[in-house]
């Protein structure tokens, strides 16, 4: 059984800390993962609470700098000199949080389950992380923790780009029976029917895979795999063999990513902090509290079962869904 602490009060990290072996992270240059947030997003993490982190990381005589990698779709922090921009807009500076900021774009290849997915090269040459994960709802994975933390945005933008490419629906016409349940479901508009003929614009098609998931009819297949799956996979490519440190925040838990500029509306009421040494641990503890105070909630609004990526997880050896809650 893995522990996750549980606490909602921040005058608690060092005591959260203490329990995973916090110091091993001594003298060692520490990537913190973080999504810092795309540009109108209102509910990515506060610098005044990542501040909080980094100082205890330079406590524990750790040498920390914020990181995070390139986005696949276009925008500002689609380029390094961008995402800095957005950084520094959101208040990601050297001068606010203590340490330097990272933006990768480039990256190593790692095979995990007959895959390739190249790693980001801050993470590749690093033997200690630690991982501050907001916790929200996401369209393509029902929500957003750990694994999609270093699962997505772990990896470089061809990598991205592939993952999602991979889940985009295949239409098989003979199983269809033109139930309309894909084109209701689609968030993007992407699926049309009328008089039993359904056509899709690939264009609008982002590869979230919710139709696939939701035709009962085997009329949906993913051109290459489910995204859950992948996403595992690439999370396990990152951080295979490191010593990770996971700080989950389930906080501002909007329907949306930290990637949408309209993550709104917040579905369910803050709760707290967790940490652990387990990827897989640490996310199923999050759903499992997000559940409690609002049931399944991530599935009633985004039609997808956020606990694929947790059984996936499991199976390929990224963590272990079993855990002891520990309150401070
Ligand atoms: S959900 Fe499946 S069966 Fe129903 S219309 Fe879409 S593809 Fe056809
Ligand atoms: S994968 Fe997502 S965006 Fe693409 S057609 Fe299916 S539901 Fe719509």
């Amino acid at each position: 059984m893995k522990k996750v602490v549980f606490f909602t009060d921040m005058n608690y990290l060092q005591e959260a800390l203490k329990n995973f072996n916090i110091s091993s992270f001594a003298e060692k240059k520490v990537p913190v993962k973080l999504h810092m947030g795309e540009i109108k997003n209102k509910h990515f993490p506060k610098p005044d609470f990542v501040k909080l982190i980094i100082d205890e990381l330079k406590n524990s005589k750790a040498d920390p700098f914020l990181f995070d990698t390139t986005v696949a779709y276009p925008g500002l922090r689609h380029y390094v000199s961008g995402y800095h921009q957005v950084a520094r807009l959101h208040g990601f500076t050297t001068k606010k949080i203590g340490c330097d900021i990272v933006i990768d774009d480039s990256g190593v290849i790692q095979t995990v389950e007959s895959r390739n997915y190249e790693v980001a090269w801050h993470i590749i040459n690093s033997t200690h992380i630690f991982a501050i994960s907001h916790v929200k709802g996401h369209v393509a994975s029902g929500m957003g923790g750990a694994i999609k933390n270093f699962g997505m945005g772990g990896v470089t933008k061809e990598t991205k780009r592939k993952m999602h490419n991979g889940s985009r629906p295949v239409y098989k016409k003979d199983a269809c029976t033109f139930c309309g349940v894909c084109a209701e479901v689609c968030p993007f508009d992407a699926i049309k029917i009328k008089n039993n003929k359904l056509k899709q614009n690939m264009r609008s098609c982002f590869g979230c895979g919710v139709c696939i998931e939701n035709c009962d009819s085997g009329a949906m297949k993913n051109k290459d795999a489910d995204f859950q799956y992948v996403l595992s996979c690439a999370a396990k490519a990152c951080v295979q063999d490191k010593n990770v440190i996971y700080l989950n925040e389930l906080k501002r838990i909007a329907k949306s990513c930290d990637c949408d500029p309209f993550a709104d509306p917040i579905i369910c009421p803050d709760i707290g902090y967790l940490v652990s040494d387990d990827m897989v641990a640490v996310d199923k503890a999050s759903l499992d509290l997000i559940n409690k105070v609002k049931g399944n909630v991530f599935e009633k609004e985004l039609k997808v079962n956020p606990f694929k990526q947790i059984t996936y997880g499991e199976d390929i050896g990224l963590g272990s869904s079993s855990y002891s809650l520990i309150e401070l």
